[in-house]
């Protein structure tokens, strides 16, 4: 693209910290940068006209992990490191909270249910059993039992008696989440440039050349909060994970609240505007969805529909109102990776299904190293 002088000088000479993505983690990133350095001119570059990966996708649950999960994770993990993990998440939604306020996420401390199929008897069994070593494990975090019993008061079929609740969980409005974090961004001053996709970067000194399929320019430093694409740039064990949604149309009287795991976290369940969010079977070919490209198949969108009128909603009249999909960035460790690549580039992904609870705090960490 021709650019004018002013253009350029404006926009992108002289740039002090240049962030790739505007997700969660890389406008959280170009706000402390801001806060930290008032004067510094900070530039974001965005592929899409929106956030076009999973933050303005995502299920808006403000989770810790299940108890399948953090039982699951214990069997990759040391307990030192699953503590570490749970205790990010707390802590990044308390500093998501304190950064845009509990009415701009409108949060709702709701509890996280999760639920067990019938047929998954001895998954239910070993997860009750483990309640007391789990609330002990995570002690520290909560200060309280975090994971109680709760009967099967919203009538779902097909699943055992009892929820394992962890009261402590909630949920946010995803879309006004991220329109305050960029209006809070835009405000700060911070130059946002959507539809410009990075390529390519090069480190020359104490400057890099970065390369776009629209321009090419040079800044102090380079931030890449990409996540699911990663790997591009990166070349990091870093690999991308669709996560296909359906949402149905409102439904009277809808007498779910909430927020549901399913199946050890593969599928999961909201209520939001009197509507039901639910999203998840990856574990149906996790081949196929280990792609950056969005999209649904009938596969995982037949057992979406079928939980939704066979489980979640039996016997009720039910149209899917839309469906999408996100990009998740995951790899075989759940932590994700914030570390200089070289004196003047950095990185922040690999955010795993997490990204709402961790993603302000891996966005200030990313912004803490480079700065
Ligand atoms: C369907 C779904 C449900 C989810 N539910 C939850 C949930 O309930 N709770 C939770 O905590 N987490 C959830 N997650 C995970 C969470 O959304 C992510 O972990 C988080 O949003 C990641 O944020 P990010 O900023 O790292 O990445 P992203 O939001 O993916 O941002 C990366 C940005 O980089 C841009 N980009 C990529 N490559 C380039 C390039 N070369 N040049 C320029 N720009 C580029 C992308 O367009 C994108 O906007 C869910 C994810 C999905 C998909």
């Amino acid at each position: 693209m021709e650019l004018s002088y002013w253009e350029y000088k404006s926009w992108l000479a002289n740039v002090d910290f240049t962030v790739i993505g505007s997700g969660i983690v890389g406008l959280s990133c170009a706000l402390h940068l801001k806060e930290t350095y008032p004067e510094a001119k900070v530039l974001i570059l965005e592929k899409g006209l929106l956030p076009q990966g999973a933050s303005t996708k995502n299920a808006g649950f403000a989770c810790f992990g299940s108890i399948s999960e953090i039982l699951a994770d214990l069997e990759r993990h040391s307990e030192a490191e699953v503590l570490e993990l749970v205790s990010k998440r707390y802590q990044g939604i308390q500093l998501l909270r304190s950064m845009l306020g509990d009415e701009a996420l409108q949060y709702k401390e709701t509890g996280g249910h999760e639920l067990f199929m019938q047929t998954d008897q001895a998954l239910y069994e070993k997860c009750l059993q483990s309640i007391d070593a789990i609330n002990e494990l995570v002690y520290p975090v909560f200060g309280s039992k975090a994971f109680v019993h709760k009967p099967n008061s919203f009538k779902f079929q097909q699943i055992q008696s009892q929820y394992i609740t962890n009261v402590y969980e909630g949920q946010i409005d995803t879309g006004n989440m991220m329109l305050s974090l960029l209006q809070k961004v835009q405000e700060k001053g911070v130059l946002i440039l959507n539809g410009i996709t990075v390529n390519d970067y090069q480190s020359e000194g104490d400057e890099v050349t970065v390369h776009t399929d629209t321009f090419e320019m040079k800044t102090s430093k380079l931030l890449i909060a990409t996540n699911g694409f990663a790997s591009s740039l990166i070349g990091a064990d870093v690999k991308p994970a669709r996560a296909q949604v359906l949402i149905t149309d409102p439904i009277p009287d809808l007498h779910i609240k909430g927020t549901f795991h399913l199946e050890e976290g593969y599928y999961y369940f909201r209520d939001i505007d009197n509507r039901i969010l639910l999203g998840g079977g990856r574990n149906l070919d996790f081949k196929a969805e280990e792609t950056v490209q969005f999209g649904q198949t009938s596969l995982v969108q037949q057992r979406l529909e079928e939980l939704l009128r066979e489980v979640i909603l039996p016997g009720k009249e039910i149209s899917i109102a839309s469906r999408w999909s996100g990009i998740m960035g995951v790899g075989t460790q759940k932590r994700p990776i914030v570390k200089a690549l070289s004196a003047q580039v950095f990185c922040g992904v690999r955010l795993g299904g997490m990204g709402v609870a961790i993603g302000s705090k891996v966005g200030k960490e990313l912004a803490d190293l480079a700065g």
